[in-house]
């Protein structure tokens, strides 16, 4: 791909897209486009519409999305479906208008079937029933990969769908009550350390399993895409192996060294049972992920640390 293709990355602030914006620049793309949320709505149409009018973007990384873990999509469904049904609307729609050749959309393995056989190909898609938890969102982002292959259908665009496993790294959201489990688990664990508590509070069982994915191995997922002028399709991108809860909580008080004991919740919900993807889509195409999980939350929980450590000073 040129290098100096004006590249729009929408959501540049937010974990996905801040990590897209380190990788292209790191590679010498040197026409970033970018909004912060305050200068453009993605809810609102027709200032979506006047802002790809203007710019005219060559590519979009739509990485903008209202995301959240178990809880904050429990409780606020109508909040997940409408925001990212809105956003993928009306960017990917004002694109097509603009003639944007190429659109790389972000969704999430939460749009597998609950009981999906693991790990999940790209065809169980559609196959039975959604997870409950999520099912709002996962609805929102289906619709958003079934806008892609309409419009390539339709208008012979170029418009593909990454599908990441659970994401975590630089930026992420550690506000307890509505991330995810891995920045859940390393505040945790660090204030429980830095407290002296002798407990750790997980949520449910510790029974369900998990894949963790650092993105900036899904930002060279993408730049791999963008490379080798993948042009269609819906790719899951992952590392291939998967936990149990247990297990990665145990992995956290490790590499956080909280000397207590781990307690389970059994009043909060587990969730999907496992959620592993296939990965040899993109292997077969030469791409996996390079990115340790132990290495990935050291790094990760070393930086939360510096920041609190930052804010504290
Ligand atoms: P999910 O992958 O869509 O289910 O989203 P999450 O990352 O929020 O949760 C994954 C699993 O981790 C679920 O079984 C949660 O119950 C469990 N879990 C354990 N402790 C926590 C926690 O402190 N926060 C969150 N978000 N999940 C937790």
């Amino acid at each position: 791909m040129d290098k100096n293709a004006r590249i729009y990355i929408a959501g540049h602030r937010g974990m996905v897209g801040s990590a897209l914006a380190r990788q292209l620049a790191a590679h010498g793309y040197r026409q970033l486009v970018t909004r912060t949320h305050a200068e453009l709505d993605l809810t609102n149409q027709a200032a979506v519409e006047r802002f790809f009018e203007a710019e005219k973007p060559q590519v979009v990384l739509l990485a903008a999305a209202r995301v959240g873990g178990i809880f904050a999509n429990a409780s606020q469904p109508a909040s997940f479906i409408y925001e990212n049904l809105a956003i993928e609307t009306n960017v990917i729609h004002a694109a097509y208008r603009a003639g944007v050749e190429r659109l790389v959309f972000f969704g999430s393995s939460c749009i597998y079937p609950k009981a999906c056989p693991q790990p999940i190909r790209e065809e169980y898609l559609l196959t039975s029933a959604l997870e409950p938890t999520n099912d709002a969102y996962a609805i929102a982002k289906i619709a958003g990969l079934k806008l892609c292959e309409s419009y390539n259908k339709q208008y012979g665009t170029k418009y593909v769908a990454l599908m990441p496993t659970n994401l975590y790294g630089p930026n992420d959201n550690y506000d307890l009550k509505s991330s995810h489990v891995l920045p859940a688990l390393i505040r945790k664990a660090h204030e429980a350390k830095v407290n002296g508590d002798a407990t750790l509070t997980v949520w449910g069982t510790g029974a369900p399993r998990r894949e963790f994915l650092h993105v900036d191995d899904l930002a060279a997922a993408t730049r791999f895409i963008l490379e080798r002028d993948v042009m269609e399709g819906l790719f899951n991108v992952g590392v291939g192996t998967d936990l149990s809860i247990r297990e990665l909580a145990q992995c956290v008080q490790r590499i956080v060294g909280f000397a207590g004991e781990i307690v389970f919740d059994t009043s909060k919900p587990d969730g999907t049972p496992q959620k592993l993807l296939d990965v040899s889509r993109l292997r077969e195409m030469g791409w996996h992920a390079q990115i340790g999980l132990e290495d990935g939350i050291r790094q990760t929980y070393q930086d939360y640390a510096a920041a609190r450590g930052a804010q504290a000073a």
